[in-house]
């Protein structure tokens, strides 16, 4: 620990009314088992999220260890998986690698990283906790080898598996002008938007309305109302592709009369993320479905045009079903493992071992007791300056490295108290309903069905968006092509494809029992 970072690190510690630092001045890797100790980390990934050495909580974490990570990973560079395959190919690795889990077990198997099952077994009760509780993140953890080569992190408590993302938004001030009511049903939402493009609900005396839009250029979100899935999903022990279904044929059918009825935005999949931007601020957009927590902070952003955009339940689907089908997964997909070059792994594990505890789990979700937030009447409540940084809470919380994604558990209270009172009276409503439905679980592929998905996933899914878009905008009809489009796919080679996933789901759920 060189001069300056001790200086600053003490200087936190007093600022924080922290003890003061246990032995500074310990080289790398030094092997005292309480001493201080720096490491290297290499973090680097969604192309922006870079270790930082000056993250607030990085330092109370050191505080607490006496391990002080240092970042090896340069914000100059863009590209994360040239930043990883860089790192990877230098002579010595960094004592820990934090990055997406998949990568991790692919280069643990190869020997870039060490097997964390028997350290787990003898230094780490907190990790051994977290992986009995969630079994989800010990099957994600343990590579095709059959070894553990990372510590995932959630997103979420982990007694929360279904955590609400997004859900359907729709405008109540169009109701109320229209004397409407919120549409119960597939059929009442379908009724619902006609109304908006056939009887001037926004009062200008034309027909300008965009009844159903959704900035992601896409219309998945609509596939759940017709029981239809329009990509991967699991459902009694099988990985089924909705895209070959039934299910997916009629809706595509459905949502191709919705489209020339005039109803979907015609200009859904050229109008790019500004969707809402643009058809919310200009008075045009009724309905759609999106975050939570941005789509319900522009009644707020707009107040000259006099919105109430507000969170419904999803509307039954065509069977009668009340559930929302895009919910997130509980784990975020990164994690951390200790490198084949690491002197000292017992005490890395410990470190590990650590950021799992209940006082972590605090420190990883809200930041530091007194500086960001303070505990009013039981409840964590964060300082002005968290509540009003620039980005939302979330973003100011990421800047001192809180939130960010490694083996840590996230709390969820963080991303609540950032979000306003609609946002949050949506996200509760498809909490406590429980409509939404489990993710496709992290599944670990071998190298065989590695192979075979890389070999053949992305033109599959490629085919499937582009035959999808005919189909809705009108230039080939359905009936008459879709023998043509599952012969395709099939001599694309979807049946191995297929199976390749279901063999990965079928070890992964024999894994989880
Ligand atoms: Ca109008």
């Amino acid at each position: 620990m060189n001069k300056f970072k001790k200086a600053g690190a003490l200087a936190l510690a007093i600022a924080l009314g922290l003890g003061a630092l246990s032995g500074c001045g310990a080289k790398k890797q030094v092997s005292t088992s309480d001493g201080a100790m720096d490491m290297d980390i290499f973090m680097h990934f969604y192309g922006y999220c870079v270790f930082n050495d000056d993250w607030d909580v990085f330092k109370v974490a050191a505080e607490k260890t006496g391990v002080t990570l240092h970042g090896t990973a340069v914000e100059t560079v863009s590209d994360s998986a040239q930043a990883f395959s860089t790192m990877l190919s230098e002579k010595e690795l960094p004592d820990i690698i934090c990055y997406l889990g998949d990568d991790l077990k692919k280069n643990g198997e190869r020997g870039a990283l060490m097997p964390l099952e028997d350290l787990i077994e003898e230094y780490a009760p907190n990790i051994r906790k977290f992986f009995e509780e969630c079994p989800e993140a010990k099957v994600a953890a343990t590579a095709s080898d059959g070894h553990i080569y990372y510590i995932p992190g959630t997103l979420a408590p982990i007694d929360m598996k279904n955590l609400p993302s997004m859900g359907f938004f729709i405008r109540q001030d169009w109701l109320d002008n229209l004397g409407l009511s919120v549409p119960k049903t597939v059929d009442e939402y379908h009724d619902v938007l006609m109304a908006f493009k056939e009887n001037d609900p926004n009062g200008n005396g034309q027909k300008d309305e965009v009844p159903y839009f959704n900035r992601n250029g896409k219309l998945d979100d609509l596939f759940q109302l017709f029981a239809a899935h329009n990509g991967g999903y699991v459902k009694d022990g099988k990985y089924n592709l909705g895209f070959l279904e039934d299910e997916y044929k009629n809706a595509i059918k459905e949502i191709a009369k919705w489209y020339s009825d005039g109803i979907i935005d015609k200009e859904i999949f050229t109008r790019g993320n500004q969707a809402r931007e643009q058809l919310l601020s200009s008075n045009l957009g009724g309905s759609t479905h999106d975050w939570f927590s941005s789509t319900a902070s522009y009644n707020e952003k707009y107040p000259e045009v006099g919105l109430n955009f507000v969170p419904i339940a999803p509307p039954a689907d065509i069977n009668g079903v009340v559930k929302e089908d895009m919910g997130r997964s509980l784990l975020h997909g990164l994690g951390w493992g200790i490198s084949k070059d690491n002197k000292d792994a017992i005490r890395t594990i410990k470190y590990f071992d650590w950021w799992l505890s209940d006082e972590a789990t605090q420190l990883h979700s809200y930041g530091i007791e007194g500086v960001h937030y303070n505990v009013v009447d039981g409840e964590k409540v964060f300082t002005d300056e968290v509540l009003n940084g620039e980005g939302g809470v979330p973003n100011y919380l990421r800047n001192i490295g809180a939130l960010v994604e490694f083996g840590a558990i996230n709390d969820i209270g963080a991303e609540l108290a950032g979000m306003n009172d609609l946002a949050k009276e949506g996200f509760n409503m498809y909490l406590d309903n429980n409509y939404v439905q489990p993710n496709v679980p992290a599944l670990s592929y071998s190298k065989e069905e590695q192979k075979t998905i890389e070999a053949y996933g992305n033109n599959i899914t490629t085919l499937v968006a582009e035959q999808q878009q005919k189909w809705i905008l009108g230039t080939e009809d359905v009936d008459a092509t879709w023998d043509k489009y599952i012969e395709t796919l099939k001599s694309m080679n979807v049946e191995e494809y297929a199976k390749a996933l279901q063999s990965a789901y079928d070890r992964y759920l024999e894994e989880l029992n």
